[in-house]
């Protein structure tokens, strides 16, 4: 819950095994890392059955001046305890636009998925950044996919299913994250005007070996397939689990076997554009 004051974290909210002292480190660090421009942009791309790059998920690192490049399980977890995952959220959501906006002054296409915490997601400003961004920037809104967790669904549905509305106005599409891990991931396909499932790394992981698993991901693929959605399977790091996701040639792959997250510039310069530079 936001404090009086507007100022402090909620160190409870955030479920991070680290210590209130740590924390509260943490959390002043953090407020020097978006003075000082200390966070950085990483892609990963998702690739399709042959292999080839489709899209890209930001991911965001923390450029630390001592600890060097902080993972963000060590900090999105307390920005999202207090009103820091809203200034940390939109520089994702604005240095993801800056991207697509270069790439299509150079006549390139490719669409970038964005992380949006429900805290993120639910801040009275929300739709107006998402709208600044796209056009300070000079992005598409179809070029950008926003990925949401069930999470979002707090007090009621009815207000989320708006909010995405409002956003799928400006052509912005919503990813469903991790899927398969909540107690209403079913429920929430039909009533959430979402665009794409991402099939969790657990269900991914033994899906070569393990009937259950198996069993799992082909009925969230049925599923989506009937209801016209994309599907991208997260953590694929073998060939096995790559074979496994080939029998369906329009499910994307996001794993380690097609490219780690990497620096946006690094990704983007080794991208297989269909011009050939
Ligand atoms: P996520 O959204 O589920 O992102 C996928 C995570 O899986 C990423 O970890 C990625 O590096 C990792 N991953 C990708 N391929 C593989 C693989 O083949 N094997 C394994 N073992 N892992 C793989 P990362 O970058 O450390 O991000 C962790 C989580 O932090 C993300 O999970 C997301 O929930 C959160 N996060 C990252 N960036 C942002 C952001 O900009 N905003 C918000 N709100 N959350 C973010
Ligand atoms: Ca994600
Ligand atoms: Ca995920
Ligand atoms: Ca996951």
């Amino acid at each position: 819950a936001k404090e009086a004051g507007g100022h402090r974290c909620d160190f409870f909210d955030a479920a991070l095994g680290a210590s209130i002292a740590q924390r509260f480190t943490i959390e002043q660090e953090l407020r020097r890392a978006l003075a000082h421009d200390e966070l950085r942009l990483f892609l990963q791309p998702q690739a399709d059955a042959q292999g080839r790059w489709r899209a890209a998920e930001a991911l965001v690192r923390w450029q630390h001046p001592q600890r060097g490049l902080v993972p963000p399980a060590e900090f999105v977890p307390v920005a999202e305890g207090c009103e820091l995952i809203e200034p940390m959220g939109e520089w994702v959501l604005r240095a993801a636009c800056a991207v697509l906006g270069r790439l299509a002054r150079q006549g390139r296409r490719v669409t970038l998925a964005v992380n949006v915490s429900p805290r993120q997601f639910h801040h009275p400003g929300f739709v107006d950044a998402v709208r600044a961004a796209l056009q300070d920037h000079g992005a598409a809104g179809t070029d950008l996919v926003l990925e949401v967790t069930e999470g979002v669904v707090v007090q009621g549905v009815e207000a989320v299913v708006q909010r995405m509305q409002a956003l799928t106005a400006l052509g912005v599409r919503f990813s469903l994250d991790d899927f398969g891990t909540g107690y209403s991931s079913l429920a929430y396909l039909k009533r959430l005007p979402i665009h794409e499932l991402k099939i969790d790394r657990a269900f991914v992981r033994d899906a070569p070996d393990d009937p259950s698993d198996a069993a799992l991901v082909e009925a969230i693929i049925a599923v989506a397939e009937r209801l016209g959605l994309r599907v991208v399977a997260e953590g694929v790091e073998t060939d096995a689990q790559a074979a496994f996701f080939a029998r369906w040639p329009h499910v994307l792959q996001q794993g380690y076997r097609w490219g780690r997250p990497a620096p946006a510039d690094e990704v983007l310069a080794a991208w297989p554009w269909d011009d050939g530079a």
